[in-house]
């Protein structure tokens, strides 16, 4: 019987449970997952935070395992088959329609109204759709890719590696840039590393605690600034002391806090651009002058909500050829009934990557 740890309801402590093997219906699969993570979104569902989330929820929505069961066919993007035993990873937004105005016209497959996303807006009930669990159903329709990697270098990414690379395509780093990531959490480090795959010539990363902004140097940020010891404006004087007066070309923000965005804007030079990526939870308001934040300084501010799979696939091919970023970044591991660890650990950044091993 497959084991599941279940966020009972919002702000409840997760519970592992035992839960019935699901029937496969045609084309759809089992998978035994090896590892599963926890990221900073699954500590906000595990305090209500997001909205449209149903609960019991099973959390995880990156992971990678071993074909158990296939029923029917299940087909790569080529148009390969898998074989039962094959390693691979999945695509964790779901039924993205091709067929809906988001999806047709806008061409923002991340805005169609009905994808769903194992872990997150599929709950238990839904069937065994998070990767904190023995086994995944993969339901009709997932998209599934080969892994040519290791499963922890793949997981030292996690959700961080392709919500990062849409963030930094969103910058349109050019080469020669300097980026200035804010956030060195996951999605920070990532953005780091593919910031300079991208051609900038520098990252400068800002954020806490140290061993994360040691993280970030490892990842080859050029020099990095400790938010904990340095306030606004020591943070703007650093910033501009590293570009000539003038500010980053491009900054990321990957902070989870509304402030951030309002110093992202300030940090950048004229005519530069800024994405915000680290907002996918609702964490309030902020305000800013528009005349001197944007108008003046004819920015380029741009929203990047999730990731579809082009940077998925991506991430994997990337990892799976380019391993050495990924494969020395610090995992901590954690079985089902450690999940409330993992997720404290996570909340307070005493951990880079805490993964899930369900078994
Ligand atoms: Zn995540
Ligand atoms: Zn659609």
């Amino acid at each position: 019987m497959p084991l599941v740890a279940v966020i009972p309801e919002p702000n409840a402590p997760v519970e592992v449970r035992e839960v019935a093997e699901p029937d496969l219906e045609p084309n759809s699969a089992l998978l035994e997952v090896e590892v599963s993570e926890v990221c900073g979104t699954d500590v906000y569902l595990q305090q209500g935070r997001l909205a449209g989330v149903p609960y019991p929820l099973v959390p995880g929505h990156v992971s990678v395992g071993r074909l158990q069961k296939i029923r029917g066919e299940l087909l790569d993007v080529e148009g390969k088959h898998f074989n039962e035993g094959d390693r691979i990873t999945f695509l964790d937004v779901h039924r993205t329609c091709n067929a809906c105005w988001y999806c047709l016209v806008a061409k923002a497959g991340t805005r169609c109204p009905q994808r769903k996303v194992y872990g997150i807006t599929y709950g238990l009930d839904d069937g065994l759709c998070g990767g904190w669990s023995t086994h995944i159903y993969l339901k009709p329709g997932t998209r599934c890719i080969k892994l040519n990697a290791d499963p922890e270098t793949f997981m030292a990414g996690g959700c961080a590696l392709p919500t990062s690379l849409h963030a930094v395509e969103r910058g349109d780093i050019k080469i020669g840039d300097t980026v200035l990531v804010l956030g060195s959490g996951p999605v920070g480090i990532n953005a780091v590393v593919l910031a300079l795959m991208r051609g900038a010539l520098r990252v400068l990363c800002i954020g806490a605690p140290q061993a994360r902004l040691a993280a970030a140097l490892a990842a080859g940020a050029d020099a990095v600034l400790n938010i904990e010891t340095h306030d606004e404006s020591q943070r703007l004087e650093w910033v501009l002391e590293k570009t000539a007066g003038r500010g980053a070309d491009v900054t990321i923000e990957a902070t989870g806090a509304p402030d951030a965005v309002v110093q992202a804007m300030t940090f950048t030079r004229d005519a530069g651009t800024v994405v915000v990526v680290g907002q996918y939870t609702d964490h309030g308001s902020t305000s800013f002058n528009p005349h001197l934040d944007l108008n003046k300084k004819h920015l380029d501010v741009r929203g990047c909500w999730g990731s579809e799979f082009s940077h998925f696939y991506r991430a994997a091919q990337i990892v799976a050829h380019r391993s050495e970023a990924w494969s020395r970044m610090r995992l901590d591991e954690y079985r089902l009934d450690e999940a409330n660890k993992a997720l404290s650990d996570v909340a307070t950044g005493r951990v880079l990557k805490a993964l899930i091993r369900p078994s």
